[in-house]
């Protein structure tokens, strides 16, 4: 916590809250991580350029213009000084389109709210002590809206009692949601520091992953064909220590599933591509719901939970269908071994071929994360559904899959 108090007419000087920056630097993965539009920059109110209106909440968390950002009131009244020392009294942080921020919306008080995205769980406010006539800001480790949890099942939080729900609110990291729906999005916002690697570290990673074949140690996927896919990670999270026992090869989305990686971005194609691959190696042959969503973009998590709780059948992961003109599908092309040279194999860059996040093939039901292929689906006759559609509109989605 950073308390700062300060006699002027504060409120005057912050009131547009746009230029707000807040006091810690950037630091970026430069692999991991695609840029973040300038104007997102970490740690930065977004105050008087963003229109509330253009804040999107359709993918069920928010993002304005392809980024993920957050809704909250800087503004803590007089209870600034007990919300400095304790966040969680304050104000909530929204992270989706909840019920509170409808009403707000409705009732015209919406334009109280700042968007931000940062991640370190502390967020600019400020207010006033009447008694004291002092304007007081500084940083607040202000909590998680319990309503827009709700709306996401995020950790399956809708469906669990109270000690469970209690235990989500407590662990919960604004990070690891920016992670979960990292699919959504064009980068995340990160402060985490790149580890200090050893000077060799590109050729001991290199000699570990081709003894291995190119496969990950955790759900076996081989990926000759896509070697940028296989990373080594450190399992004690020390990056110096190079001994055997503390390296895991593992495809970047069991990586990305790792303790503590929450700073790593994973694109939806690539999770497309390894369950495309998955599925081609017989890796989903016996399967089982916890399978499932080990396997699945973490974006769909929320979605699987209810799934599961509701005792659907199960879906399917790595389903590639021929969008060809004629609807009839055609014998999957075999990907033919190439170099070692971390390409794409062309054979699925062709236009031709949807690759489906989630379905259930005997009903044609398909669940999409990005939008842009849901046309053609449909035009095969497939019903498909955004993946937060089916999670707010299980009714229906429900009575499609089963
Ligand atoms: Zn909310
Ligand atoms: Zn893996
Ligand atoms: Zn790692």
């Amino acid at each position: 916590m950073k308390l700062n108090v300060d006699f002027s007419a504060l409120h005057q000087a912050i009131a547009p809250l746009g230029k707000v920056a807040a006091s810690f630097s950037v630091t970026r993965h430069v692999n991991e991580l695609e840029s973040i539009a300038s104007h997102l920059t970490i740690g930065v109110i977004l105050g008087k350029d963003i229109q509330l209106d253009e804040i999107d909440g359709s993918h069920g968390v928010l993002s304005y213009h392809g980024d993920q950002v957050m809704l909250y009131i800087p503004d803590q009244g007089d209870e600034i000084q007990f919300i400095l020392e304790d966040g969680k009294q304050g104000c909530r942080i929204h992270v989706a389109e909840c019920s509170t921020l409808e009403l707000m919306r409705e009732t015209g008080r919406f334009d109280r709210y700042k968007v931000i995205n940062r991640v370190d769980g502390f967020f600019p406010v400020f207010g006033r002590n009447f008694k004291l006539k002092q304007d007081i800001k500084g940083e607040a480790d202000l909590g998680v809206c319990k309503n827009c949890l709700t709306l996401l099942n995020y950790q399956g939080y809708s469906s669990q009692g109270h000690r469970v729900k209690n235990q989500v609110v407590n662990a919960f990291s604004f990070e690891q949601l920016f992670s979960t729906y990292s699919a959504h999005f064009n980068s995340l916002p990160s402060n985490k520091k790149k580890g200090n690697y050893t000077a060799d570290w590109d050729s001991i990673s290199t000699q570990l992953r081709s003894e291995l074949d190119y496969t990950c140690e955790q759900c076996d996927v081989n990926l000759t064909q896509y070697t940028k896919l296989l990373h080594a990670h450190h399992v004690n999270g020390n990056k110096a220590d190079n001994g055997r026992s503390n390296l895991r090869a593992l495809c970047i989305d069991c990586h990305k599933k790792q303790p503590h990686h929450s700073h790593m971005r994973v694109s939806n194609e690539d999770v497309l591509i390894i369950n495309r691959l998955r599925r081609e190696q017989h890796k989903f042959d016996v399967f089982d719901y916890q399978q499932l969503r080990d396997c699945a973009d973490t974006a769909l998590d929320g979605l699987l939970q209810k799934c599961q709780t509701m005792g659907l059948p199960q879906g399917e992961l790595g389903v590639v269908i021929n969008a060809d003109v004629n609807p009839k599908p055609k014998p999957k092309p075999k990907p033919k071994p190439g170099k070692d040279n971390g390409n794409r194999d062309n054979n699925w860059d062709n236009n031709n071929w949807i690759a489906i996040d989630l379905c259930w093939q005997k009903r044609n039901v398909a669940v999409l994360i990005k939008s842009e292929n849901t046309a053609r689906l449909q035009r095969h006759g497939w019903t498909v559904f955004s993946a937060f559609e089916a999670l707010n509109e299980f009714e229906r989605f429900q009575a499609k899959v089963r």
